[in-house]
């Protein structure tokens, strides 16, 4: 089994340079994800030069980890939507991305695109009597939304189902391909992209400056198109970063179902596509087993709950992928797509919970549309500064009880392990050496990786993810390696190393 995600193998590798000099640009792009790249080329479009600055690969963050469905309604339902703020918001929501998922087929045809997107049903499952009223529900609110929806009794899957909300014309496509590849058609024509190019720090004023090890960009605009804007800011308090599981198996029969089936299941649904790849192989997706980053222990277990799941439900062959990811939920549960406020130069995309692709493509619309002086019809919608704190007000309250219950946790500091001696290869242990607390990593030659376990973001404890392999932060959802640099999440700053002498 391949501990990866299935869209990496049909998509070419990229190779881009690192940034090795100064440029002077008028948006400065952090991050070449969905968001990054499918600003930078609108933008470069409309005739900015542009620069993408990327830690890592093009599509190496969460898009590449996704499972590439572009639907219109959300995972948190439209009908919770509608409870929290009225009919004209999840009509916006439902047109604004319909009209993302239009802009990809768009840019996919327009540069002839092969990443396998076609239009397909999205399906919402009922399996049992119980949860048919959450499906009528959201069948009423997507109706209420200008969503063309039907209920079914009958859906293309291989168990019981209670009911069926279908909607026609949603789409799939290879997330990893389809970025990669609208990354070489912007390159060059006004965008200019660098991969392995971390920013380090950045300068806000005017202009802002980011800085990379080996050079700097001076822009107007930046984007933070990082997943979680980085840096210390107020929308931090407002976001709540989940981890979630993909598997991707192999059926006995040929019978893999078609479209984008979401079944209910409490407290959270599973969701399954097919995927055909370019050899041929056909793969069932299945998504789930959400939890709060930093706060499950033992999480391969996670694996284990989705593959017996599957097993249950269809005739699984082989298991032959499988991956994990996370994504951030916004308090209100609509994304902050936009300017820090009004005047501001710094623009930031996040909250997108686990529909990101369209969220995605969208924020890359609005912020385009802001920076270029267009009236955008759903600016205000996500609009960062937006002061919603009564909508706001459940889940904040309990992110951040969540939060400072994590700090709370460590006072007084209980170590995972008194000395480090006693860690096992494979194995990671927070420990306290003098008073400060370390996370350390015996990898499976023995050697002990040791660094400070005080997140560099807002010094919270980090935990160990056995099976990312990675300290990952309770509080906002930084994450990083066993030799302490950034994987994703706010932090800019690595964890610090220590000296492994004369260790207890
Ligand atoms: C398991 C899972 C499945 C999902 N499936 C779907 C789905 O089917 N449909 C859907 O709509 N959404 C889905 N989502 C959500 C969606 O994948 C994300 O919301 C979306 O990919 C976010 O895109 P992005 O470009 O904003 O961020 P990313 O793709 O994470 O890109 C951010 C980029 O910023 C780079 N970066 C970070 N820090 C720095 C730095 N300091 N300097 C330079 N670069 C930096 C990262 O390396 C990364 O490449 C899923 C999420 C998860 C977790």
């Amino acid at each position: 089994m391949k501990k990866t995600s299935v869209w990496k193998d049909d998509a070419e590798a990229s190779h881009y340079s690192p940034l090795q000099t100064d440029l002077n640009v008028d948006v400065a792009i952090i991050g070449g994800g969905i968001t990054g790249i499918t600003a930078g080329y609108l933008l470069a479009h409309a005739g900015k030069s542009v620069a993408v600055l990327e830690a890592l690969q093009i599509g190496g963050g969460t898009t590449g980890f996704s499972t590439g469905n572009l639907y219109a309604v959300v995972d948190e339902r439209l009908y919770i939507l509608q409870a929290k703020f009225d009919t004209d918001t999840i009509h916006d929501v439902a047109a604004s991305r319909t009209a993302a998922i239009q802009q990809v087929e768009n840019i996919i045809r327009g540069f002839s695109i092969d990443c396998d997107f076609h239009r397909t049903p999205f399906r919402l499952i009922s399996e049992t009597e119980d949860d048919t009223s959450t499906l009528q529900r959201e069948y009423q609110a997507c109706l209420e939304a200008g969503l063309e929806a039907y209920i079914d009794t009958m859906a293309p899957v291989p168990f019981y189902i209670s009911a069926a909300l279908r909607i026609e014309d949603q789409a799939q496509f290879n997330p990893m391909q389809y970025v990669k590849a609208l990354a070489t058609h912007i390159q060059g024509t006004g965008c200019a992209i660098f991969e392995h190019s971390k920013v380090v720090s950045i300068k806000e004023g005017s202009p802002n400056i980011l800085y990379t090890e080996n050079g700097s960009v001076t822009a107007e605009n930046i984007i933070h198109a990082t997943h979680s804007p980085k840096g210390i800011m107020a929308v931090h308090g407002l976001l709540g970063p989940y981890r979630e599981y993909v598997l991707a198996a192999r059926l006995n029969s040929g019978d893999y179902p078609e479209g984008i089936c979401w079944v209910l299941n409490k407290p959270h649904h599973y969701s399954t596509r097919t995927y055909t790849s370019k050899s041929g192989e056909n793969y069932l997706l299945v998504l789930g087993e959400p939890h709060k980053v930093g706060q499950k222990e033992a999480n391969e277990a996670c694996f284990d709950s989705l593959e017996a799941y599957l097993r249950t439900r269809f005739d699984i062959k082989s298991v032959e992928y499988r991956w994990s990811a996370q994504h951030y939920k916004a308090a209100d549960s609509l994304p902050y797509i936009g300017a820090l406020h009004p005047k501001s130069s710094v623009y930031i995309a996040t909250g997108f919970a686990a529909d990101g692709l369209t969220y995605g493509t969208l924020a890359a619309m609005i912020i385009s549309d802001l920076i270029l002086g267009i009236k955008n019809p759903w600016s205000k919608v996500y609009a960062p500064y937006r002061h919603n704190p009564l909508k706001t007000a459940g889940r904040f309250i309990k992110e951040n009880a969540n939060v400072f219950a994590q700090y709370l946790k460590d006072i007084p500091y209980h170590a995972d392990v008194e000395t480090v001696s006693s860690i096992v290869p494979g194995e990671g242990k927070t420990v306290e050496i003098e008073g400060e607390k370390f996370a350390a990593y015996r990898d499976e030659s023995a050697e002990l990786h040791l660094i400070s376990a005080v997140c560099t973001h807002m010094k919270c404890i980090v935990n160990w993810n056995e099976e990312a392999k990675s300290w990952d932060c309770p509080c906002h959802g930084s994450r990083f390696t066993v030799d302490g640099q950034v994987i994703e999440g706010p932090a800019i700053a690595n964890l610090p190393k220590k000296e492994t002498n004369n260790l207890p």
